[in-house]
């Protein structure tokens, strides 16, 4: 390969860092992955903390991932993942009420992160021309006349050095300091919105036995205002993967004792019946998410070219509606959709058309944030009567299956929140809803 030959880098070989290595591949012959982690051991990176807990991949980005990588979702069973029905397979508690099973046309592809993660990485690394450099971080970007030609970056043990690049896409996560690498070689830099949620997370593995939940696969019971949530999936090697969660400042504990009183805390007991029965492989580790955090690029006026960010360093969601690795696809799709018209205005134009799929996870997450009275923020009439309006669509979700499908294919980003805003679909919401209680808490 000429090493004069145009070449982009991607920084975080995370899941939006892979995937946007491999949409790069298709326009740059040299495409260069740096990630500050090594890759040695199968378990969660230091760098992705979050792999330690439930990772539930969303159909709408796991249909994207398969078409951008084709055959990857019978490799990752193959590796050992199982795939279930999202409501004929497993079971969906909204607002304390379980949806009504049935078939929805929806796949889960029950992996674990570490597992996807290394599917997608293998993927990635078979591509000609790209390459993955560990333990290499990058600190910082060259600029040159308001354009960015390359990344500083010091790797251990090696003088600090630049790298040159047509393109640096910064898919370095939640942390990511592109806003301050911007500032620093004189660009603008994106405003910020958080929403603060103080959720915390406790997570551990049991062994599954055949007759936990009937056979089934999966439980996920969704916060609801003043309640917390959990899930459980059966992960690699048939263990359960459970995951507990609780908002603003309600967080599960780490001891066994701590950990199973939380379980029999949630609305139902599906999850509680499989943590008193099933033997512990692991102590519950806990993690804590602060808030969302969005950084509005498409809002800059004047972008240095040769740079974009993408994935959580875009925009980080509350990880109870599992969103983030599917908007992180949504993006990469994008991206390579702005690539095949070319590179002039390439800024721009991603923002732009990656904003288009961020308005739409945002507004759901936020949107139902609000509904719990705690978090701060504007409560226009709006959102007030969506997220009543949803608390009905679940209670009509628990008897009319059809709805329970239209409303899964919206939660799973198939398809577009508007369909719940159909004439029929909201006569038949507030019709079924009727008579259907909430749990008592
Ligand atoms: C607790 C929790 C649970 C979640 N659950 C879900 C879920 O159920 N479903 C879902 O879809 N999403 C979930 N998410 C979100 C999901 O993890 C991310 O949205 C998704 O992985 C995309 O992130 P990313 O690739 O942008 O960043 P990350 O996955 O965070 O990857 C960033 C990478 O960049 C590397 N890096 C960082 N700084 C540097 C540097 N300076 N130089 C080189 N490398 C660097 C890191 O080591 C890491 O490998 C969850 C998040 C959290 C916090």
């Amino acid at each position: 390969m000429n090493s004069n030959s145009p070449h982009a880098v991607v920084v975080g070989a995370g899941i939006a860092g892979l995937l946007t290595a491999i949409v790069l591949a298709e326009h740059f012959p040299r495409v260069t992955v740096l990630e500050r982690d090594t890759f040695a051991g199968s378990d969660a990176r230091r760098g992705v903390p979050q792999a330690r807990h439930l990772h539930g991949l969303m159909e709408g980005g796991r249909a994207i991932i398969e078409q951008l990588c084709p055959g990857l979702t019978a490799e990752v069973v193959a590796a050992g993942a199982p795939t279930t029905e999202v409501l004929a397979g497993s079971r969906w508690y909204l607002s304390g009420l379980r949806a009504a099973p049935t078939e929805t046309g929806l796949i889960t592809l029950l992996a674990s992160r570490p597992l996807l993660e290394s599917q997608l990485r293998r993927r990635a690394i078979e591509l000609p021309g790209v390459t993955l450099r560990e333990r290499i971080a990058a600190n910082g970007l060259v600029a040159d006349g308001g354009r960015v030609t390359g990344v500083l970056v010091s790797a251990a043990g090696a003088a600090p050095e630049a790298i040159a690049a047509e393109l640096v896409v910064d898919c370095t996560g939640r942390a990511s300091r592109a806003p301050e690498w911007l500032r620093v070689i004189g660009a603008q830099a994106p405003e910020q919105q958080s929403v603060v949620i103080d959720l915390g997370y406790s997570s551990r593995t049991y062994r599954r036995k055949p007759e936990h939940l009937d056979g089934q696969l999966g439980v996920v019971v969704s916060t609801m205002p003043g309640r917390r949530g959990g899930g459980a999936i059966v992960v690699e090697g048939d263990k359960w993967h459970v995951t507990l969660g609780g908002m603003l400042g309600d967080h599960p504990p780490t001891d066994h004792d701590g950990f199973t009183a939380f379980a029999a805390t949630l609305p139902v007991p599906d999850i509680h019946r499989i943590v008193t029965d099933a033997e512990p492989l692991s102590d519950p580790v806990p993690h804590r998410f602060r808030g969302s955090v969005r950084n509005y690029f498409e809002r800059i006026a004047t972008h240095s070219d040769g740079f974009i960010a993408l994935g959580d360093s875009l925009c980080s969601f509350n990880p109870l509606y599992a969103q983030g690795m599917t908007v992180a696809a949504q993006q990469a799709l994008a991206l390579r959709a702005c690539l095949r018209k070319g590179t002039a205005r390439l800024p721009a134009r991603f923002y732009t058309h990656a904003a288009r799929h961020v308005d739409v996870a945002w507004r759901m997450s936020t949107g139902a944030d609000l509904n719990h009275p705690g978090v701060i923020g504007r409560r226009t009439p709006r959102i007030r009567l969506l997220n009543s309006y949803v608390t009905r669509a679940h209670r009509a979700a628990h008897v009319d299956p059809t709805l329970a499908r239209t409303f899964m294919r919206v939660a799973n980003l198939v398809d577009p929140p508007e369909t719940l805003l159909k004439p029929a679909t909201v006569a038949r919401i507030l019709w079924r809803a009727r008579g259907i209680d909430l749990p008592a808490e």
